[in-house]
């Protein structure tokens, strides 16, 4: 049998005609080069903007650049296990966190693998780590109290839920012990905490949720750690994947507090992403949008309203200033999205008064709505005293000839300062705080010396638990003072007082 060359083409261009691209090759590329845990690829034209990408052995990566002729993206694993020339696939997924309560009392990394020795993660759901913020409509403005247990937060600084609050200050001001605090006080409150750690050593991350397993609040608590031992990309991605774990429950009406300690060394490790990318350097070496990076973070914690579910995520960020220095890049950008701060400083932290907390500097935009009335008609003054106190004092320093009114104001503030003190793991209930609150105000303490001012606030509590029980139990049903409690509250202090 004799075939003819025009039979053999036809034949092939039939053949090829029907040919179908199994692989389209849009989805598969080749490594350019590899280092510093970047990978520049080449091909990829399809790949979008966070989208994850999988390299040779197991090794996940995420595009940051889309160039014209390749893709810049960060590794997700140890740049170690990759090659020039090796193949990485497209897998038109952006980047995805396991939620649900099975993470609760779990510590996990950015990807949501654990951490601890408790085997796999159970979950039935992952959601992406990235997500445009409810928009205006869908929300509701704040109005229920986060109380952090923490007197000189929840009277001066109150903050509500859905709020976004930065805790910032000096390196070793207490600023985690804070955030902390604020956890460990929602035992029992219904508000699932999700605590996210960036560039921490492992060391404290270990020592903290040692902590709240020792206080028995790791039920409610997702600890996502991405240490300082962990690559850039991985550090970047970890408030994100925290954010979309808080989000899961705040879309089914539950409350949530995340801390996301802490975001300078989040802004540094996008830096370092930045540079490596060869993007432009801004100010401070920062990326141009490093900005639009928090504030779409950010953005995300609000409180929904009832018919989008009626959850709330509260988010306390903190950020770490150098030498006091808050008008430094990364601290102005996050207190103008954030609704308002708690400054910390050191002077206070050395002097031993705990929390370290400056009542001029801090302030908190929206929570004073969320705050019971209670609490508001004792606190209402506090922070107006203070500054009296703080301007007499810089002026006592230089005379010794004080006339009565200004001592009294003096020892005012001194009493009011001790009792702002607080030790830590020791969050106080609202009644509590605000009856110490109710005895300063009214000046029963003014007579005593600062030093004791604690003791007898602590022996005043007992005093009335012990004795007066029905006078707390009314506080805790009308959190507001009408004159016929005030007058049982001042009768039970004044009891305590004659007796002691
Ligand atoms: P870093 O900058 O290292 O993150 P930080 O600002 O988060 O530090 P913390 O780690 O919270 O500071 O606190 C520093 C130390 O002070 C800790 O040992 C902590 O136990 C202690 N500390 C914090 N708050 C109080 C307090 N109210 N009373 C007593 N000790 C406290
Ligand atoms: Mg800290």
């Amino acid at each position: 049998m004799k075939i003819n060359s025009s039979e053999i083409s036809a034949l092939i261009k039939e053949q090829i005609k029907g040919y179908e691209a199994d692989l389209e090759t849009d989805d598969v590329g080749t490594v350019i080069s590899v280092g510093d845990g970047i990978a520049i690829c080449y091909g990829l034209q399809k790949a979008m903007l966070g989208e994850l990408l999988v390299f040779p052995n197991d090794v996940y990566g995420m595009v940051l650049n889309l160039d014209t002729d390749d893709v810049g993206a960060v590794l997700l694993g140890p740049d170690k296990k990759i090659q020039e020339g090796d193949t990485v696939k497209r897998t038109k997924k952006v980047i995805e966190v396991p939620v649900g309560d099975g993470l609760l009392g779990r510590v996990v990394n950015a990807l949501g693998e654990p951490l601890d020795e408790r085997g796999p993660v159970s979950y039935k759901k992952t959601r992406p780590i990235e997500r445009i913020a409810p928009g205006v409509m869908t929300r509701k403005s704040v109005s229920v109290p986060l109380e952090t247990g923490l007197k000189a937060v929840d009277a001066i600084i109150p903050i509500g839920r859905g709020q976004r609050e930065l805790i910032i200050g000096d390196r070793q001001t207490g600023k985690t012990a804070i955030a902390l605090d604020a956890i460990i006080n929602q035992k029992g409150k219904d508000v699932k905490c999700v605590y996210v750690a960036i560039g921490q050593k492992n060391s404290s991350v270990a020592s903290l949720v040692e902590k709240l397993r020792e206080l028995d609040c790791m039920d409610y608590v997702v600890v996502v750690s991405s240490s300082a031992s962990e690559s850039a990309p991985n550090q970047y991605i970890a408030p994100f994947a925290g954010m979309a774990i808080a989000e899961e429950w705040m879309e089914q009406g539950q409350d949530v507090l995340i801390v996301l300690d802490d975001l300078s060394k989040h802004a540094v490790s996008y830096r370092t992403l930045s540079l490596l990318l060869k993007r432009a350097p801004g100010r401070e070496a920062y990326p141009g949008d490093i900005f639009y990076l928090h504030s779409r973070l950010l953005e995300r914690a609000c409180r929904l309203a009832p018919e989008f579910g009626g959850g709330s995520i509260t988010a306390l960020p903190i950020v770490e200033t150098q030498a006091g220095d808050i008008s430094a890049y990364i601290p102005t950008n996050i207190i103008s999205i954030t609704d308002g701060q708690i400054f910390l400083i050191t002077d206070y932290f050395a002097s031993g008064q705990r929390p370290a907390v400056d009542v001029g500097f801090s302030v908190s935009r929206v929570g004073s709505s969320a705050q019971v009335k209670a609490m508001k008609q004792v606190a209402s003054s506090i922070k107006i005293e203070l500054a009296n106190y703080r301007e007499m004092l810089s002026f006592s320093q230089f005379g010794s000839d004080l006339d009565a009114s200004t001592k009294k104001v003096l020892a005012h503030g001194a009493v009011l300062m001790e009792t702002l003190k607080q030790k830590q793991y020791n969050p106080y209930p609202q009644w509590r705080q605000i009856l110490e609150l109710f005895a300063v105000k009214n000046g029963y303490l003014d007579e005593i010396p600062p030093a004791k001012v604690g003791e007898t606030l602590a022996n005043l509590i007992s005093f009335l638990t012990s004795t007066h029980q029905d006078v707390i139990d009314e506080l805790n049903d009308k959190k507001a003072f009408d004159d016929a409690l005030t007058i049982k509250v001042r009768n039970s202090i004044e009891d305590f007082f004659q007796k002691r």
